[in-house]
């Protein structure tokens, strides 16, 4: 199969990506050769070497202003992950914040990470505390991640189910200062008081 360019480029697992999704197709019974399909295989695979790109992404998160403060909130970080249970997207926001300890990550640095535990196979639990552990072994004194999700295995199938899931982990004095948490939690959810119960 022959693509417009960079097929030169074209990897080998690429190319089984490719032969396995036309077999997909056929067992779904459809035709891969027909005209709106015939590209598909090689459209997925190259598309799933971005989907699932964070495992190729090894960027490490480092401290890297200096910077008086108490508490950073990153609010809002765009994600787009795959359920590993069905293979469907689930997305939302994610909203980091943390307690430097005299210096601070840049915001391109905490979306690249969550980008890097995003785009893989995941479930949301997991993708949460990822993000946790590794921002807490930087040196900060403490980290509280929500990730707020929809899961199109949820609503696309079975019992029709609408809801925002909402998953936190909190490390460090994050996890020791109940009075500390609630406070970064009012101010997360300052603009959406129907989710300060979480
Ligand atoms: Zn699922």
């Amino acid at each position: 199969m022959t693509r417009p360019n960079g097929s030169a480029k074209k990897n080998n697992s690429t190319k089984k990506i490719e032969r396995l999704l036309r077999q997909l197709l056929i067992e779904l019974g459809e035709n891969p050769d027909r005209e709106g399909l015939i590209q598909t295989p090689a459209r997925m695979a190259e598309m799933f070497e971005e989907i699932f790109g964070g495992y190729r992404m090894n960027a490490e998160l480092e401290v890297s202003f200096s910077e008086e403060t108490d508490a950073i909130i990153a609010k809002n970080i765009e994600f787009y992950s795959m359920c590993e249970h069905h293979m469907l997207p689930f997305y939302g926001k994610i909203h980091i914040a943390y307690i430097p300890s005299g210096k601070v990550f840049g915001i391109s640095k905490l979306a690249r990470l969550v980008e890097k535990y995003a785009r893989r196979m995941q479930i949301q639990e997991r993708l949460t505390k990822q993000i946790a552990d590794e921002i807490i072994r930087t040196d900060i004194k403490g980290v509280l991640v929500i990730a707020e999700a929809e899961h199109l295995c949820m609503k696309m199938r079975g019992v029709k189910n609408d809801s925002l899931i909402v998953t936190v982990c909190h490390r460090g004095i994050m996890e020791e200062q109940r009075q500390l948490r609630d406070q970064v939690l009012s101010l997360i959810y300052a603009s959406k008081p129907e989710m300060r119960s979480v």
